[in-house]
């Protein structure tokens, strides 16, 4: 039988404004928590992922969660970055040209620019997986919604915590055969199992004490800088 790993497939760094997660810590925790594979998704910039990278070449994929004019994408395997407010069409022109592979997050929660059913019908042929579990959806029907979405379409589908803070990573992964290529994930995700449990309360108040303790400390700059060197 093949053996499986956990992968992450949806994180933030402090390069994204709204998350307290330094990158040696992002990284500590998850390898403390079994994941073999972790994709750093910070807002429009692959800075922070780039970073964490070279100190941890098995464990990182280079994401991005890149906010389109009519929603938001994820995607991994990225080496340049595509900035913010493209149509959705041209920012996944520029994603196919460097071969990466391209999700949906959330893709009903209207809370964290979800998608219009009639703007992702029209993007669907191009996308290679929807992220069925996302754990930060305040209602499990969000995540429900999107799983039927992609199971009557027969998609293929990914999870993440999208943890901003270090309480919620891990919270939603993936259990798949080991893979270290976009080509190699679209096969692995062939027999994948969804793993997840959403941000409890106390996580949420945790997480967002977190969140708000990282933006006030004046060492997070400096943090950035030693991984930088
Ligand atoms: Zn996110």
């Amino acid at each position: 039988m093949t053996e499986l790993i956990r992968a992450e497939f949806h994180c933030h760094t402090v390069y994204s404004h709204d998350s307290s997660n330094r990158i040696q810590q992002l990284i500590a925790a998850a390898r403390e928590r079994g994941i073999a594979r972790l994709a750093i998704t910070d807002h429009n910039t692959i800075s922070g992922a780039l970073a964490a990278k070279e100190l941890d070449p098995s464990l990182v994929i280079v994401g991005e969660e890149i906010l389109t004019l009519s929603g938001e994408l994820l995607a991994y395997y990225v080496s340049k970055v595509v900035p913010k407010g493209l149509s959705a069409n041209e920012a996944i022109a520029r994603l196919k040209e460097q071969g990466a592979f391209i999700a949906i997050p959330h893709v009903f929660d209207r809370r964290r620019h979800g998608w219009r059913v009639e703007d992702l019908l029209q993007i669907l042929p191009f996308v290679d997986a929807l992220e069925v579990f996302n754990a930060r959806c305040l209602a499990g029907s969000i995540n429900r919604r999107a799983r039927e979405f992609a199971q009557e379409r027969g998609l293929p589908m990914i999870a993440g915590s999208d943890a901003h803070s270090l309480v919620e990573l891990g919270l939603g992964s993936v259990l798949l055969p080991e893979f270290d290529s976009p080509d190699e994930l679209r096969a692995a995700l062939k027999t994948a199992v969804i793993e997840g449990r959403l941000v409890s309360p106390l996580e949420h108040l945790k997480a967002s004490a977190l969140i708000g303790l990282g933006r006030l400390n004046p060492w997070k700059k400096s943090d950035q800088s030693t991984v930088r060197s």
